[in-house]
């Protein structure tokens, strides 16, 4: 396999960039970015100061004084032309994804189509910020609820969905009424300008300032000034469940609101009936797909001991046939880890779980390195279990999956739901009532419960998160908007008489 260059990385990075709106001649700084794909840079910027961080969010601030006063469809016309730009530009944004964080081509593509289709819900949504009327205990009075919006909102953002986590929440908060300042991966700064200039292009041609939303980038220090800035009404974060620990209780003791999408440790279930061709498709699509690097990615299969040999070895099977390499190839299925730290943690977690009695069934090894020393691809993996051991109950995001067999569906319950975080979670079975009973109050204790499919790849017309040290934040479809707006309860008398509530009497 030959790797691109240097050279040749940049200039397809530089290009696509141009073709948003950044020109990266201009740009320049200390802090170098480097591609998964090679190891080598990919860019080199300047983070911004706490300074710099409290000049955007002011001119948030400012900007949302008058965009909260705009009717809320006028608003959803400019996300719409924002959803143009996309898909014009989806190629461009979709190579800067596969540069900076190594998506193959295909899942980099589809991420960028997430954004498109979220800037479409959000077009619908923005004639649909619904509040309720109910029925009032007092003779001519109405009692009803009217949604505002909430202020400016702060989305910090993970390597491993560059530009979409972002999308979900700036495309329903700017329908909303809210401003976004947005501080994005230190992984991915390319994939952050490019998608705020087209953004930016999108409120400026509406004849709006553009500094509705704003983008500042560094590390976690960067992301802690917007989580303590008190101008911030709401702080949407998306990241490791360390990270969370870390920016909840900040935003709390200032009062703030948070939403928090942390860390998953998804399982699926393979019951006794389950199609077996449709269940392996499913499990390697979500066990190996963007080599193991989404929050969704499945991490545990508990397969009924009737099932579990034969599900592992069409795994096993279908894994020695998966293709790796760079994700600039077509046919790549594979791509790279996203950093040295990441291969540390799959090695590691390997080690612990053969230590704790488990059996290495295929992958475990780095792969590529001759062809590029700072580059991390490994074999997707397989790792059968005696018990769900205590690496078995931590992430690791890397394609590293772990099989666990049960004889009875209560057990495989419980195991599923043994694990400190709660997203996502699969049956494949075609028994209806365990199904039903794994997406009943006694089954799967996870925010995404699904039949017959894997635990990824979610659509954006449902709420999405989850429970525990998942960090319990809905986003994206639903009625996740509520998250982004505050309630205003309204009681209108219209009686000429003024009946207290409860049978209260106070006569003056
Ligand atoms: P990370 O926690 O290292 O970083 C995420 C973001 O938070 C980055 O922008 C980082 O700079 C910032 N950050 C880190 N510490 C911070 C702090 N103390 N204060 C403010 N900002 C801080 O995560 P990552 O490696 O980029 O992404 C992988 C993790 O994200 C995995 O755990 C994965 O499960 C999770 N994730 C969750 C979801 C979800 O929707 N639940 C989606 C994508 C990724």
């Amino acid at each position: 396999m030959s790797l691109p260059s240097e050279s040749d990385l940049s200039s397809r990075a530089a290009a696509a960039a141009a073709a948003c709106g950044v020109d990266l001649s201009a740009a320049g700084g200390a802090q170098v970015g480097r591609s998964p794909v090679n190891g080598l840079p990919v860019s080199s910027l300047a983070w911004s100061t706490p300074a710099d961080v409290d000049a955007a969010v002011a001119r948030s601030a400012a900007a949302y004084d008058a965009w909260r006063l705009v009717p809320a469809p006028v608003r959803g016309a400019v996300v719409r032309r924002f959803g143009e730009l996309l898909r014009e530009h989806l190629d461009d944004l979709a190579t800067l994804v596969t540069l900076e964080v190594g998506k193959i081509g295909s899942e980099a593509r589809g991420e960028v189509q997430e954004m498109v289709d979220i800037c479409d819900y959000a077009v619908g949504l923005s004639r649909q910020l619904f509040g309720r009327t109910m029925t009032s205990e007092r003779p001519g009075h109405r009692l009803m609820e009217t949604w505002h919006p909430l202020g400016v909102v702060g989305v910090i953002s993970a390597f491993n969905f560059p530009v979409a986590v972002w999308s979900w929440n700036t495309a329903i908060a700017l329908v909303c009424g809210d401003t976004v300042v947005w501080k994005p991966s230190e992984q991915a700064p390319l994939c952050a300008l490019a998608s705020a200039a087209l953004l930016r292009r999108a409120l400026v041609d509406a004849g709006f300032s553009g500094d509705e939303s704003q983008v500042v980038l560094g590390d976690a220090a960067v992301g802690m000034a917007l989580v303590d800035s008190p101008a911030v009404a709401l702080v949407s974060a998306t990241g490791s469940t360390r990270m969370g620990r870390e920016v909840g209780p900040r935003v709390a003791a200032r009062f703030g609101r948070s939403l928090l999408e942390l860390g998953g440790n998804n399982a699926a279930i393979v019951g006794p009936s389950a199609d077996l061709d449709l269940t392996t498709r499913g499990i390697v699509f979500s066990a190996a797909g963007t080599a193991g690097q989404r929050c969704t990615s499945m991490r545990r299969v508990i397969a009924h001991s009737s099932v579990v040999d034969a599900v592992t070895d069409r795994v096993a099977a279908a894994y020695e046939k998966l293709p790796i390499g760079s994700p600039l190839d077509d046919g790549t299925l594979v791509g790279p880890l996203v950093n040295e730290r990441a291969f540390a943690s799959y090695s590691t977690s390997i080690s612990a779980a053969t230590t704790s009695g488990g059996s290495l069934v295929v992958g475990g090894s780095r792969v590529l390195d001759a062809d590029a020393r700072d580059a991390y691809y490994v074999q997707p993996t397989v790792v059968r279990m005696p018990a769900q051991s205590d690496v078995v109950h931590t992430e690791t995001f890397a394609p590293l999956l772990y099989v666990l067999a049960y004889d009875d569906l209560d057990e495989a319950i419980a195991l599923n739901n043994a694990v400190p975080q709660g997203l996502s979670s699969s049956i494949f079975t075609q028994d209806q009532a365990e199904a039903e009973l794994f997406m009943s109050a006694g089954g799967s204790d996870c925010g995404i419960v699904n039949v017959n499919i894997g635990t990824s790849g979610a659509e954006i017309g449902g709420a999405f998160g989850g429970e525990k040290e998942t960090g319990g934040g809905r986003e994206s479809g639903s009625d996740a908007w509520r998250a982004y707006m505050r309630r205003a309860t309204n009681t209108i008398n219209y009686s000429g008489d003024l009946p207290l509530a409860q049978g209260v009497t106070f006569d003056v």
